[in-house]
């Protein structure tokens, strides 16, 4: 049988990692079917070798034109997955103090993270600071008040960058589209020249550049361009009021193919930042997610139930929309490969295929191609590997589940299931407590050391 060789770099539809073996689905030189037969389902399987050669692509396409990459923690954020690709040399965006520590304890050096994120709190703003962190993407004026606040408080000057939102339409889906001017994100690039400034001027803050995330799942590399081209114009027009912006930042969101759909061309991409920006001289920098991880990883779902209905069949699946929620939030398709190669006959039908969730949103769509499934079958979710397990919850009670690292012949569990009891045990409430006398009541707003700064007092302050 043929071996599975790491690619040194890989091509959109070149997915030789995932490949059916006398008729078994294999992960790199792992059947899948062993691991159900270790690990019960459902579980996430990803390819080590698959995000190599997803990183090292990248890489190759945007090392000519000096781009840091730094993942976006939030695709998959188990510390094996960021360990390795901290070791291939690449950095981490984070949006949380919680995705910090990850990235701390997977050992990437926090000169190499980059905080995004719309509302941070005092205390993850403080700890970023203290570990010494790359570069602080602010979203707000009230924000750089507070991150100004916290820095001083310490001694430390905070490295700022600003997030702006260039009101660019990134054509994918509402969800997941993060720079148009009704946008929670980002400050409105008219705005952001001058409060620049203000952070440029202000003695506990160090002025680093700017930062843009137009979206996710962007396949159409116009809306890249007009986003990347505004910031050139940005930077240009501050740079002529004398200010220095040394670092740009242009995001992630670079698609994988989904359905018909392929992906973007790597090389167009470099080619558009190249293009763009290339000329400005600043330090620049990306954040992908999905397009290192999310070709990667599988879902593997037991079949339950097999269901008559009026337009054709219907599997119940041991996977819910609390595993992979994708598909209830995004109306993600995700192309499903059953563990034994499928047998195509006359009996073959079209298949609903839902979760075992109560909510009538816990579907994932209708497939063709199967073969004739039969109750206790195992089946893989593909394109699996971002947004699935960072985004699973406990919601009915069910266990969170497992994951589990491919490479080369050998796997291993990188995040064990995580069971009713260990929840219950966090809800053994503690004794009954009464505020104490002068102490917050109730109707006074109680501020938990976060909300202080209110964006007005650097403004005030700078007049
Ligand atoms: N950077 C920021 C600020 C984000 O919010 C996101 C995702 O929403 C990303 C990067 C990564 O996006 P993607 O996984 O589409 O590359």
């Amino acid at each position: 049988m043929t071996k599975y060789v790491e690619e040194e770099t890989w091509q959109d539809d070149d997915r030789r990692w995932l490949a059916y073996r006398a008729g078994a689905l294999h992960i790199e030189d792992v059947r899948l079917g062993a691991v159900a037969a270790a690990i019960p389902t459902p579980f996430y399987c990803y390819s080590a070798g698959a995000i190599r050669s997803a990183y090292r692509t990248l890489s190759r396409a945007l090392t000519p034109i000096d781009v840091a990459i730094c993942y976006a923690v939030k695709a998959n954020s188990n510390i094996a997955v960021l360990r390795l690709l901290a070791e291939l040399g690449c950095g981490m965006d984070i949006v949380s103090g919680g995705e910090l520590e990850r990235a701390l304890a997977a050992d990437v050096p926090a000169s190499r993270i980059i905080f995004s994120g719309v509302g941070k709190t005092r205390a993850e703003i403080a700890r970023a600071i203290e570990v010494g962190i790359h570069q602080i993407n602010v979203e707000s004026a009230a924000e750089i008040s507070v991150v100004a606040e916290v820095a001083r408080a310490l001694g430390k000057r905070a490295p700022v960058a600003l997030r702006v939102n260039p009101d660019v339409d990134a054509k994918t889906h509402a969800k997941i589209t993060t720079a148009t001017k009704d946008s929670k994100f980002g400050i409105a690039i008219g705005q952001v020249a001058d409060l620049y400034a203000q952070v440029a001027a202000a003695p506990d803050l160090e002025a680093v550049g700017v930062a843009v995330h137009i979206g996710s799942q962007i396949h159409d590399m116009e809306p890249f361009r007009r986003a990347f081209s505004a910031m050139a114009e940005l930077v240009t027009e501050m740079r002529g009021r004398g200010l220095s912006v040394p670092r740009l930042d242009l995001g992630g969101g670079i698609g994988i193919a989904s359905g018909d759909k392929p992906g973007p061309d790597i090389g167009r991409y470099a080619a558009i930042i190249a293009e763009t920006v290339g000329h400005l001289g600043c330090k620049l920098a990306v954040e992908p997610g999905r397009w290192l991880v999310g070709r990667a990883g599988l879902l593997v779902s037991e079949l339950l139930y097999l269901k008559d209905m009026q337009d054709g069949c219907m599997g119940i699946l041991d996977a819910g929309m609390n595993d992979l929620m994708r598909t209830a939030l995004y109306d993600a398709h995700h192309p499903v490969l059953p563990l034994q190669e499928p047998q195509l006959n006359d009996a073959a039908c079209t298949y609903s295929l839902v979760g075992p969730i109560c909510e009538s949103s816990d579907k994932f769509g209708r497939y063709d191609g199967l073969g004739e499934l039969r109750a206790g079958e195992l089946l893989a979710f593909d394109l699996a590997g971002a947004y699935g397990a960072s985004m699973s919850s406990t919601y009915n009670s069910r266990d969170l589940l497992a994951e589990v690292l491919v490479d080369g012949d050998r796997f291993r569990t990188i995040r064990r299931r995580q069971g009713i009891q260990e929840m219950l045990q966090l809800e053994h409430g503690g004794a009954w407590e009464r505020p104490a006398p002068g102490g917050g009541v109730m109707g006074e707003p109680v501020l938990h050391g976060g909300t202080k700064g209110t964006g007005r007092e650097l403004a005030d302050a700078e007049q």
